[in-house]
């Protein structure tokens, strides 16, 4: 139980609460202290910092490569695809135009999709589509996004030597992302609790947040940002976790890889940070297996990722393994990409199920989770 002292200060009644501090919780209560200025923000974080994938992420600064947008396109049709991808390209710009891209090592390295040496095909009929792709995508990008590179062998990797090139595609550090909005967002007062794990929700007449110790966080309204974990706290909700697993080499002196990379339809993703290789992907090779909150790693994908990186990626290379982890992301069941962004009740709004390139989409999905609030 709370003291009373507790009660009175850092417990007590607040305007806003967001549950979930990762990139999500932390963008919503951005854009709620611009809009909202006079009203107390709290964000709770199970975690001591946040927990989720927003830390764990590849640090992409992505909005698609063709053979993603071309699948997408098949699936969800033209006028949904482009949404997600204009939300990708907007959210990107959100942090460039908020922090100075420096302070989270952004570089606009350029991405490139690139193709085994067994499928020409796949790149050729990729390669037919690519003025199709230029042309929807051009009023969000306003610029030729896609073009052929047939120079992809300077890499040293063992693929075609034909690659699509993005020249809007980048590197970004997402720790340092996540630091730099903490630290605007403590400067405009927003107050953080870390270590605290919501259980259930309540709305009526304001919002009760009840934690693991039955203590309960009261707000008159409150964003659930949790993600991948969201069906602890609303089971009903179409969002599954899903685990994304990487690993990240030593330094390799004479790294001839530089930018960020995508294999088999972004199955499979990669990118140089500094002398080091990142290389995360293969959940498409066990997507139950991997329906979990679990941030543990598997034998079985860490033991693919490995040996793509030695024998395709890295052929001429030694190195180490000097890292490994996982972390959760969400999707719907059917692989739902669109974020749930859902006003559950007049006080309690949803924003989650942000898919695998959050990062650029949690600018917008906090912003439209706010403009929600009235
Ligand atoms: C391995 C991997 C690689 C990825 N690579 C990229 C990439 O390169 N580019 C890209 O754009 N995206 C990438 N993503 C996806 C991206 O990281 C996520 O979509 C994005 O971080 C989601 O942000 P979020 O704030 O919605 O969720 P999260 O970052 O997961 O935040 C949710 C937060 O809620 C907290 N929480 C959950 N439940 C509770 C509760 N009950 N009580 C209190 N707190 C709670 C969690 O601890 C967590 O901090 C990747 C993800 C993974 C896992």
């Amino acid at each position: 139980m709370l003291s009373y002292w507790e009660k009175s200060t850092v417990a007590s009644h607040c305007d806003i609460m967001i549950i979930g501090g990762g990139l999500t919780g932390l963008l919503s209560a951005f854009h709620a202290s611009r809009k909202f200025p006079k009203r107390r923000i709290r964000i709770i974080e199970r975690g001591p910092f946040p927990f989720g994938a927003s830390t764990r992420n590849a640090g992409f600064a992505c909005f698609g490569s063709p053979s993603e947008i071309y699948e997408d396109l098949q699936v969800d049709g033209e006028e949904l695809t482009l949404q997600r991808v204009e939300q990708r390209y907007r959210g990107l710009q959100f942090y460039l135009q908020n922090f100075a891209p420096k302070s989270f090592d952004f570089r606009m390295t350029g991405g490139w999709e690139i193709f085994q040496s067994s499928e020409t095909e796949v790149f050729d009929n990729l390669n037919d589509k690519l003025e199709y792709l230029n042309h929807i995508l051009n009023p969000i990008v306003g610029d030729s996004t896609y073009q052929t590179d047939s120079s992809t062998s300077r890499f040293g990797m063992d693929v075609l030597p034909h690659s699509f090139l993005n020249k809007h595609e980048g590197q970004l550090h997402p720790a340092k992302l996540c630091i730099l909005i903490e630290k605007a967002l403590r400067e405009r007062g927003v107050e953080f609790i870390n270590g605290i794990e919501i259980t259930a929700i309540e709305t009526v007449p304001h919002v009760v947040a009840i934690d693991t110790s039955g203590v309960k966080w009261t707000a008159e309204a409150c964003i659930v940002a949790t993600n991948g974990l969201t069906k602890q706290l609303l089971p009903e909700e179409n969002i599954y976790p899903a685990r994304g697993q990487v690993l990240m080499t030593s330094e390799i002196p004479n790294l001839k890889l530089e930018g960020t990379f995508h294999l088999d339809r972004g199955y499979w993703y990669f990118r140089n940070v500094g002398k080091r290789v990142l290389l995360g992907g293969g959940r498409h090779l066990d997507v139950m297996g991997e329906r979990t909150s679990d941030r543990v790693t598997s034998e079985k994908i860490q033991s693919e990722l490995e040996h793509i990186l030695r024998s395709t990626l890295l052929p001429d290379s030694s190195f180490d393994i000097d890292y490994r982890w996982a972390g959760t992301m969400a999707f719907g069941a059917e692989n739902e990409k669109t974020p749930r962004i859902e006003a559950l009740s007049d006080n309690l709004i949803l924003a989650a199920r942000l898919g695998g390139m959050g990062v650029a989409m949690a600018p917008i999905v906090a912003e439209m989770a706010i403009e929600k609030l009235s």
